[in-house]
């Protein structure tokens, strides 16, 4: 999964509140002092929630209950691909519906950083779309097996939740819904998630690492446990996050799938850093 302004999960958005920095990779380091308050600052938020809406997520707008009708149409475009450029040895196709910029970097951080729970729903339905058009690089009839880049452990605590498996789930049924699933795809090409992987050592906060240290950073971090690899044994595979950007950590699991016998044919994420794909007046750098 992508970049992030947490010191503990590289791979997370930044938070509003916090600088903006590219998600690539997996920390395992505790976060200092946002680190340490985030789970006051979510449980007065859910408190807060119950009494007040909380506004959209994107731009802050007050008259609404999770997105207002501009930042829910941030989310509402095709899939295309967004492969990150230069892309990291072995990195699969790369595929997001929406360039990681304006209302999608706090969109994403409300939800991972802030315990907007709400926002799985929207998030899962735009990752379904990105979802399904990777799983089609699978062979007809041989779903796709959805793999997620792993959270680092001390992420899921301060989160109370492991915020990128929810998302997953959230697209899976996204995924099988009618209203997504071409009529040509049936049955769908998405199969069944697999939690296989596993970080299996620290690695360093990506926040100021260029992608060359990322990639080094995140080398061998990932594996998937030997009673688990025949889950993925002869299957496709596609690895999921929330976002890409230099596609360190993407290309890491890819890496990691291979190694227990699975075939990663592409990547799915809901954004991607705009400089690196081509989304309609996606970014400055299209
Ligand atoms: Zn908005």
């Amino acid at each position: 999964m992508p970049t992030t302004a947490s010191t503990a999960d590289p791979a997370s958005p930044a938070s509003p509140a916090s600088p903006a920095s590219p998600a690539t990779a997996t920390a395992t380091l505790p976060g200092p002092a946002r680190g340490s308050l985030a789970p006051v600052r979510r449980g007065l938020r859910e408190l807060l929630g119950l009494v007040l809406p909380d506004g959209c997520a994107g731009c802050g707008a007050r008259d609404c209950p999770a997105l207002c009708p501009s930042c829910a149409g941030a989310l509402a475009g095709s899939a295309v691909r967004a492969d990150p450029t230069p892309a990291p040895p072995g990195l699969p196709p790369v595929w997001a519906v929406a360039p990681y910029a304006g209302p999608l970097r706090p969109l994403l951080a409300a939800y991972k950083e802030d315990g907007r729970r709400s926002l799985a729903a929207p998030l899962g339905h735009a990752l379904a779309r990105s979802l399904l058009a990777a799983a089609a690089a699978s062979p007809p009839g041989r779903p796709a097996v959805v793999v997620v880049v792993p959270s680092a452990p001390a992420s899921v605590r301060r989160r109370g939740r492991d915020t990128g498996a929810v998302l997953a789930r959230a697209a899976l049924r996204s995924s099988r819904s009618g209203d997504l699933l071409a009529p040509e795809r049936d049955p769908c090409p998405v199969g069944e998630l697999a939690h296989v992987l596993r970080l299996r050592r620290r690695v360093r906060d990506s926040a100021g690492l260029d992608a060359r240290e990322r990639a080094a950073n995140l080398a061998g971090a990932y594996a998937v446990p030997r009673t688990l690899a025949p889950l993925l044994a002869g299957r496709s595979v596609v690895v999921v996050d929330d976002v890409a950007t230099t596609g360190a950590s993407l290309a890491e699991a890819a890496r990691a799938v291979r190694a227990a016998g699975g075939t990663p044919v592409a990547c799915a994420v809901v954004a991607a850093t705009p400089r690196r794909c081509a989304y309609p007046g996606g970014g400055p750098d299209d």
